[in-house]
């Protein structure tokens, strides 16, 4: 356990410890009401709860995972993932093509994720514009939103030099001619350890964590954490509240027990596998078949390499350099973005898979390893029509996103392309992240090794970290679920304020377009709210 300052522990063991109820300790059924439910308290739920609050409304904040602040942040990996993380850190695709990371605790995915903070590419906004008819969000007019979030979560180009993970991809870059650059990060007072993703124990991460939720907090709101919403309570046209569950100290959903939340208003913020997920449960209206269908994934591809010397790369901040050259390739191909990942021993083992005399090799040698990821731009193309978020029997959500040849075709392009720079920065040899390839030299060998590898699900490793779309913004209903004002368009007194809003992946990190679209869309909502509306 740390030593360090936990103010917002300590905050919450005690003038907020009568607004905090804690779902596993909950035994029997119980009533409450405000004038907001807000479900999820990531990034969207976050922001929705600060403004909302601060604007003098009732707030209850629900969140089906524990709460858990730095004074618990041990960095481990092996009590993090069961603790923090949706599934265990387990999820995966349908077809387990793809693994998925998310974040389950109060503060969402922003409790553990990395810190990259980037707007929106202005190519983004104008492919939205062009085909989603999403005219109203120019680099312009979203430009004080995007301020506000950079402020409030001290946002900022790291500036203290990469850590030798970083600083590799950065070399490497350099010498071929490409363009890296420095990541902005949403910190303050940053240690420079290495354990974001296992909560930060400093709480030097601005996640909502420390920000967003004690400002609601302290503003008068109620946080349910292990609390699980189950369905809306709706007539057909308006939304009248939830029902939930509490969970129990093992994640489990307690059926037997039911909490019936009433409001005005429900904001959906439980992120873009939870979200879609919620209001299938509910059965809304889905007169044009879109709630669920278009998630995104930015599928990211792996290239691991080895180097003399030593790199650890589980040291120090995980991303603070990134290569943008071949994100907008001009033949309209898939374009993907180059970045490390933190490699912790227990994350690396899983994500690599390999077995045996091979795997024990490279976990020996982990502290040498150099691992670059390329995260695929899905969504921009109809050859790129992502994935669908469907109910199993016991009404927990799947995303089924199958990997298609032009997914393939931009893998083999990545893997080309993530080689060429480790091999500039000096790696001894280079692997794609692949169950039959095997360590190249440099040289045209490599090329044609990775020419023959199967492009196949469940060979190459694939990850994601980064989950958007399903409830997507539309002016249009034939077009999405919600309005761009976040609203649903069937159902009045229902918004979504999360990555499920966005209608194709984003090119970049999602989390400060997130921070920015909820924060446009409370503050319109408490607007409308305090004037009666909605
Ligand atoms: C390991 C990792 C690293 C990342 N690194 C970066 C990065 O460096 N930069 C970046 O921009 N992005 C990063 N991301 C992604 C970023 O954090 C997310 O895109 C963002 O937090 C998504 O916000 P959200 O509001 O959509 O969902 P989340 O932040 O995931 O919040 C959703 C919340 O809803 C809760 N929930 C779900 N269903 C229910 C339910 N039925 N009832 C109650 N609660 C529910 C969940 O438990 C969760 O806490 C990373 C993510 C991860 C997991």
């Amino acid at each position: 356990m740390s030593q360090l300052p936990d103010p917002v522990g300590d905050a919450f063991a005690g003038p907020w410890r009568a607004r905090h109820l804690d779902g596993a300790t909950l035994g029997e059924d119980r009533a409450l009401s405000a004038d907001v439910v807000i479900v999820g308290s990531g990034a969207g739920g976050g922001v929705c709860a600060e403004i909302l609050a601060q604007a003098g409304l009732s707030v209850l904040l629900v969140e089906e995972g524990p709460l858990r602040t730095s004074r618990d942040f041990n960095m481990l990996e092996r009590e993090a993932y069961p603790a923090l993380y949706q599934e265990s850190a387990g999820r995966k695709t349908v077809d387990e093509g793809v693994g998925i990371l998310q974040g389950r605790a109060v503060g969402g995915s922003t409790l553990v994720n990395w810190c990259s903070s980037f707007r929106t590419p202005a190519a983004t906004l104008a492919h939205w514009r062009d085909v989603h008819g999403l005219a109203e969000f120019t680099p312009e007019v979203l430009a004080p939103w995007f301020e506000r979030m950079e402020t409030r979560l001290s946002v900022a180009p790291w500036s203290v030099p990469p850590n030798r993970h970083n600083g590799l991809l950065a070399e490497g870059a350099a010498r071929l001619g490409l363009a890296p650059k420095v990541i902005p990060r949403n910190v303050k007072g940053c240690w420079n350890l290495g354990y974001c993703g296992m909560g930060c124990p400093t709480n030097a991460k601005q996640s909502m964590l420390v920000t967003t939720i004690p400002a609601a907090m302290a503003a008068g709101a109620t946080l349910l954490s292990r609390v699980r919403a189950e369905a809306l309570l709706h007539d057909g046209s308006r939304v009248q509240g939830l029902r939930a569950h509490p969970v129990d100290a093992f994640g489990q959903v307690r059926r037997g027990v039911t909490l019936t939340l009433r409001a005005r208003h429900v904001v959906v913020a439980a992120g873009a596998i939870g979200s879609p997920a919620l209001l299938l449960r509910s059965r809304v209206p889905d007169p044009y078949g879109t709630l669920g269908a278009r998630t995104f994934l930015h599928p990211v591809l792996l290239s691991a390499a080895t180097f003399a010397e030593a790199v650890n790369p589980f040291a120090g901040a995980p991303q603070s350099i990134y290569v943008d050259d071949y994100l907008w390739p001009s033949d309209g191909s898939l374009g993907f973005k180059l970045e490390v990942p933190p490699v912790h021993p227990l994350i690396a083992a899983v994500v690599m898979g390999d077995f045996g005399t091979r795997h024990q090799e490279f976990m020996a040698g982990l502290a040498h390893s150099h691992i670059v990821l390329a995260l695929v731009r899905d969504g921009f193309s109809p050859d790129s029509p992502g994935g669908r978020v469907v109910l199993d029997g016991y009404g927990d959500p799947r995303l089924d996103y199958p990997l298609n040849a032009t997914f393939w075709q931009a893998a083999r392009r990545a893997w080309q392309a993530m080689a060429e720079i480790q091999f500039a920065a000096g790696a001894g040899s280079v692997m794609p992240v692949h169950l039959d390839a095997r360590p190249m030299a440099a040289g045209s060998a490599a090329e044609a090794q990775l020419a023959r590898l199967p492009l196949k699900t469940g060979r190459a490793r694939v990850v994601s970290a980064h989950v958007m779309g399903g409830c997507a913004m539309s002016p249009e209903p034939r077009g999405g679920v919600t309005r761009p004002d976040g609203c649903h368009h069937q159902l009045e007194g229902l918004s979504v304020a999360d990555g499920s809003l966005l209608p194709t992946s984003l090119g970049v990190n999602p989390q400060l377009t997130l921070y920015a679209l909820a924060a446009r869309l409370a503050t319109g909502l408490a607007a409308s709210l305090r004037q009666g509306g909605r």
